[in-house]
This record gives C-alpha cells, sequence and structure tokens, in this order.
C-alpha cells in the first residue's frame, strides 16, 4: 500500500473538482484505491459504510473494512470527508416537514428540506449556494449567486436527512429526492449527476432513478445532456408564463432561453427518454392566475405527454405578490384538466418555517 500525500491526490485525481469521500462514485474510489495501490476489492466496503451505513466522521466504526485500510483511510494522506455540519433543525408545525440548515467550512450555508411520512419520505435537496438565475418571487434567486455545492455536499446533504429519518423513524428510509432546493442544478451539471449518480446507487442509498425530480428553470443545455444521460430521472421545468413576455419578467434567464426553445427542448427529452415532462406553475394572483392563462399554458403544452404542478405562491420578503385563493387555483386547475392534461395543485407545506417552495436561502450573516 503507497501512502500518497494529499496533495498528490488532489493533483492527479481532483485537478479542478475538489473531493470528498461522500462524492465518490463507486469507479472513482476504485480509481483512487488503485493510485494509492490498495487493491480496490476494498473499494465495496468502503463504499458501503459512507453511502449505506452512513459513518460520517465515525470511520473508526465502520463494519467490514480490513484494519490497514482502516487505518489508510483515517490517515491524513488519504480523501477527506465532506464537512457539512448540521447547525439547525426546524420541524414544521404541519407534521409532515423538517427543514435543515447546513453550514459548510467557508461559513456558506444551504438548506434541505425532508417531506413526507412513513414510507413515503422525501428529501429536498439544494444543489447551489444562492442562485443566479433571478427569478423575482424566489427567496434563493433574491439572495444572488454564491458558489456550486459540490458532489460530495449535495450527497451529505440526503445523508443528514436518512440520518435523522433513520434515528426519528426507525425502519424508515428516504425514497425519493427532489433537486428543488436552493440553485439551479443544470447550472451545477456535472457535480448534481454525480451525486443523483452516488444516491441511487444500490450499493448506496439505492433510491430508484424514477424516484428523483430534477426541477429545472428552463436551462435549455442542461435539459439537452440530460436527455442523452444513461439513467431516466423525472424532469421537472418551472414555466410560470406561456408568452415570452409574461414569462420574462418573473424568469430573467427566458431572454436567453426562450419559451419555444425551451417547449422544443422538453419535447425532445421527452422523445429520447420515452418520458412524461412535469411543468411548475407557481400561480400569483392578478399576474399569471387567469382563465385565459390557463388557456394559452395548455394550448403551448398540447400534444406533449406533460403534466402540471400548480404551486400557489408563497410568500417571500423580496416580493408582494399573492397567491390566488382557492377557488381561482381550482378554475384555473379546471381549464388545464379540461383540455386534456393532467394536473396536481402542490399542497402548501412547511410554510410556517419557510420551508416551502421558493422559500429557501442561507441566514442572513452578522
Ligand atoms: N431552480 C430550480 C429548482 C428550484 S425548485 C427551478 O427553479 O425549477 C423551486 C420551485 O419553486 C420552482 O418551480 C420555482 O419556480 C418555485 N418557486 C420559486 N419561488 C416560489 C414562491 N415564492 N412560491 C411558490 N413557488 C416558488
Ligand atoms: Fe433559482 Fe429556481 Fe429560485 Fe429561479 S426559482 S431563482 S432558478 S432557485
Amino acid at each position: 500500500m503507497r501512502w500518497l500525500s494529499s496533495a498528490d491526490y488532489f493533483a492527479r485525481l481532483f485537478m479542478n473538482a475538489p473531493n470528498t469521500l461522500e462524492g465518490l462514485r463507486f469507479a472513482a474510489l476504485e480509481a483512487v484505491l488503485q493510485l494509492a495501490e490498495v487493491n480496490p476489492v476494498h473499494a465495496r466496503p468502503i463504499f458501503s459504510a459512507v453511502q449505506r451505513q452512513l459513518v460520517g466522521e465515525g470511520l473508526s466504526t465502520a463494519t467490514g473494512i480490513l484494519p490497514p485500510v482502516q487505518r489508510w483511510l483515517e490517515s491524513d494522506t488519504a480523501i477527506p470527508l465532506t464537512k457539512m455540519a448540521l447547525v439547525d433543525e426546524t420541524p414544521s408545525a404541519d407534521g409532515f416537514t423538517r427543514k435543515y440548515l447546513l453550514s459548510m467550512p467557508d461559513r456558506a450555508e444551504v438548506e434541505s428540506v425532508q417531506m413526507g411520512f412513513p414510507g413515503r419520505f422525501t428529501a429536498c435537496l439544494s444543489s447551489q449556494v444562492g442562485c443566479a438565475m433571478g427569478c423575482v418571487f424566489c427567496a434563493t434567486g433574491q439572495m444572488g449567486f454564491s458558489r456550486n455545492l459540490t458532489t460530495g455536499e449535495i450527497v451529505a446533504q440526503a445523508h443528514h436527512v436518512e440520518r435523522e429519518l433513520r434515528r426519528t423513524n426507525p425502519g424508515e428510509r428516504l425514497r425519493n429526492i427532489v433537486m428543488m432546493g436552493m440553485g439551479e442544478p443544470l447550472h451545477n451539471f456535472e457535480p448534481t449527476m454525480e451525486a443523483l449518480d452516488i444516491l441511487t446507487d444500490n450499493r448506496g442509498l439505492n433510491i430508484g432513478p424514477a424516484r428523483v425530480a430534477i426541477s429545472t428553470v428552463g436551462y435549455i443545455p442542461g435539459i439537452q445532456k440530460l436527455a442523452r444521460h444513461p439513467k431516466r430521472y423525472s424532469l421537472a421545468v418551472s414555466l410560470h408564463g406561456a408568452s415570452d413576455e409574461e414569462r420574462g419578467k418573473l424568469v430573467p434567464i427566458n431572454k436567453r432561453w426562450p419559451l419555444s426553445e425551451l417547449l422544443e427542448a422538453c419535447r425532445e427529452y421527452s422523445a429520447l427518454k420515452r418520458a412524461r415532462v412535469f411543468f411548475a406553475w407557481t400561480l400569483i394572483r392578478g399576474v399569471n392566475d387567469s382563465d385565459d392563462h390557463a388557456q394559452r399554458l395548455a394550448e403551448r403544452l398540447q400534444g406533449m405527454d406533460a403534466h402540471v404542478n400548480l404551486i400557489p405562491l408563497n410568500a417571500t420578503e423580496g416580493f408582494d405578490g399573492q397567491a390566488p385563493d382557492d377557488a381561482r387555483v381550482r378554475a384555473f386547475q379546471q381549464i388545464i384538466q379540461n383540455s386534456g392534461l393532467p394536473s396536481t395543485v402542490r399542497q402548501r407545506r412547511g410554510i410556517d418555517v419557510a420551508a416551502g417552495c421558493g422559500q429557501l436561502k442561507a441566514r442572513k450573516k452578522s
């Protein structure tokens, strides 16, 4: 076994992308072991300890790793663990939602959310600290962009949620992952894809790829790459407007990636993956909630295998719009349904602790 200096590792393996044990795919872990002249058969017990037993800092408590390999893992020449501490945990009064505030060594913070009930627990993960897309009604957009999360930091969020689940609901485990937290996942494509590859690995948490949803504001180059990615995750696209003019006022990147091109990319995705595309529409009173908007939305999606998720606006500090009343939401949905499109109204969960759609942001620094 060769004990390479950590400088050697980073130079040879992670030239531009610092990584951690949690952020290594199985094949990457095998490659690291090979470089260190450790037999790659040890990849399996190490991967299992990190990704299934979720030993975290307690690597020494892991079962199945031979003592010399264990010692190598604990030496300062091996790959470090992700540094992401759980600093706050806020349960919602709704009993279905729990928000986690996680902090990283550079003092960057992100939020992740656990949702659901036994048999159907979901983790809502962040992909970036802040977001560069600037959607006017979104708290993450309002805070601006700080940095991308690494693969390890995306994976570690799921680990935190899963550990809490095991502690509070013995026998339960995470079933679903939605990339609907802070940031635009397709704007941080590779780390997001690597993280999902790790989380869906059957040697790890083994989340079914069909139970993973990636939500995008309409980042077309990412949708095109996702359509050609080997795994079939569920794609959700945030629309909010049925014309460039209307959508551009809410979603500034519509100017760069206009609606017709976006819908073309969605059609291509649906055809290549033989998959339904989910469209999110945040309903804002007097802005995009009329019968006419519903009609035009339905026309835009004609002929596509599509499902519409309606999200009544959640309050954020930087936007003074209102959600429509329930009757308006139902009328809007009825028009969509009448056109033959399936739709769902997203339940308002976690609003009391600002864990709802578009409400996530890092705590203000003093
Ligand atoms: N950046 C991705 C992933 C975040 S998902 C995306 O935008 O799709 C967050 C979802 O909540 C998106 O559909 C977004 O449009 C929606 N959203 C943002 N702010 C909201 C708010 N204040 N109320 C309701 N939904 C909101
Ligand atoms: Fe970014 Fe999505 Fe918020 Fe838009 S809605 S600012 S893309 S996180």
